[in-house]
């Protein structure tokens, strides 16, 4: 048995479904299919999730939302027509969106989540229609009733363990599944939805459900390159990867794959295939648990930006016993997550995502650090951008490193910050973000093959 994912650009038109459908009635192993909402038809387009984000920031904003809501309807009305389904679908639609702003719950992140989800729901439930009336008998599965249990993070969930008992009963439905990726429910039956992109994660937690042979993820790529081909245009396609490496490069900035989407897979050991929906004869990339390398091979570097470092020095921090300890808890308790903590002897820094930290909450944790830890020095410094050089092949290689570091240096690259897990398939460094293409083009050089 496979799942098979499709992303927002897969579902964006008629002609975009109708791809769909071809690529699944061509192979009988596709049992279970999930949808993410329509997505872009052209550069300059908008996905139907942020069309959605627009119209719940309408009702928030108590203001007129026919406009916002009409932009909706009408990609769906569009496919309708197009695909001659019966018109009766898209007044179910507008329904269904009148209906959960009507019941808007008092919690906006809640709110927000209800109306991103309706997203995926309605192009679930309307290429159920079109699956079935093309011949392949079809079954929209509504989360709610498989079980898909989310914590109450709203706009950040996380699966729930418990979920994956129950939707082990996806793969008894003698139809084809249709399954809405993005969301499940909580435990108090509220709409929660994964971070951005993540229909993957959805797609991920079914195979791991179902057990399935395979989970295949249908984007508009051919597969998965080593390097942003937009600033590298010698970048060559990745046939094979392990699941350390996809997760590596997909933290760090490659789009092609929700990083926390490895994860459901990893202990079942499911391969993930990366496919174009536009071209699915061609091989994509294959992500696995372990693969045959060459020493000393760098096979991606990915990177991204909008980080956020917090520095501090203090004479005698080695001695301090616990320092890191009350740093690392004056974040969990202003509720912020760090990414990585690299550490000298007499300094700390602490890098975190830029988002969360507003104005008002960046003073208000650096007061805490000054008044609680007492530090000689801290500061904060924005627009870091962190790129990652990864590869297994790079374990035990010696020179790496310093090939990286040269071929920054030459391009006047200053290295703000390396670090390099303790797996040692990556090494990151940090520099400013005006100075991230520069380095990643001298990476790509020195290290990948072109
Ligand atoms: N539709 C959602 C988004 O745009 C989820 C997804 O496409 O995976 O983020």
């Amino acid at each position: 048995m496979k799942v098979a994912k499709f992303g927002g650009t897969s579902l964006a038109d008629a002609r975009q479904i109708t791809k769909v459908v071809e690529i699944v009635k061509a192979d009988p192993m596709r049992r279970i299919v999930v949808v993410s909402a329509p997505g872009k038809r052209s550069s300059s387009d908008i996905k139907v999730t942020d069309l959605l984000i627009a119209l719940a920031k309408a009702v928030q904003a108590a203001r007129p939302f026919e406009t916002e809501l009409g932009a909706v309807v009408q990609r769906y009305a569009e496919i309708q027509r197009d695909l001659g389904l019966d018109p009766g679908i898209v007044t179910e639609i507008e329904n269904d969106l009148r209906g959960r702003i009507q019941s808007r719950p008092g919690n906006d992140a809640q709110f927000l989540d209800a109306m991103k989800a309706a997203g995926e729901d309605n192009c679930a439930k309307l290429v159920a229609r079109v699956f079935t009336r093309q011949g392949l008998p079809a079954r929209y599965v509504d989360p709610k009733d498989a079980g898909m249990l989310l914590s109450e993070d709203f706009g950040n969930a996380q699966v729930l363990p418990e979920s994956y008992a129950r939707l082990a009963a996806l793969k008894d439905i003698p139809e084809t599944v249709i399954f809405p990726g993005f969301f499940g429910y909580t435990k108090r039956g509220q709409v929660a939805t994964f971070p951005r992109g993540g229909s993957d994660i959805t797609g991920s937690i079914l195979a791991a459900a179902v057990g399935a042979h395979f989970y295949e993820n249908f984007t508009d790529v051919d597969s998965v390159f080593g390097i942003d081909p937009r600033i590298f245009p010698e970048a060559q396609p990745i046939p094979i990867l392990t699941y350390q490496e996809m997760r590596e490069l997909a933290y760090a900035g490659f789009g092609v794959f929700h990083d926390e989407a490895i994860v459901p897979v990893v202990q079942a050991k499911i391969p993930i295939c990366i496919k174009n929906t536009n071209r699915p004869e061609a091989p994509g990339t294959v992500i696995v648990p372990q693969r045959k390398y060459h020493h000393g091979e760098v096979v991606g570097i990915a990177s991204a930006g909008g980080f956020s470092t917090i520095y501090l020095s203090k004479y005698m921090m080695n001695r301090e016993v616990g320092f890191g300890r009350r740093l690392l808890q004056i974040l969990e308790e202003e509720h912020l997550s760090f990414e990585h903590v690299p550490s000298g002897i007499d300094s700390l820094s602490v890098i975190l995502r830029r988002a969360p930290l507003t104005p008002s909450v960046e003073k208000h944790v650096l007061d805490r650090i000054r008044k609680e830890l007492r530090p000689d020095d801290v500061g904060i410094e924005h627009d870091l951008a962190l790129i990652m050089v990864v590869g297994e092949g790079m374990r035990y290689a010696v020179g790496i490193a310093a090939t990286a570091c040269a071929a920054l240096a030459n391009s006047g690259v200053n290295i703000e910050m390396i670090n390099q897990g303790s797996s040692e398939i990556s090494i990151m460094f940090g520099v400013k973000e005006t100075d991230q293409k520069n380095a990643v083009l001298a990476l790509g050089r020195a290290l990948l093959p072109h």
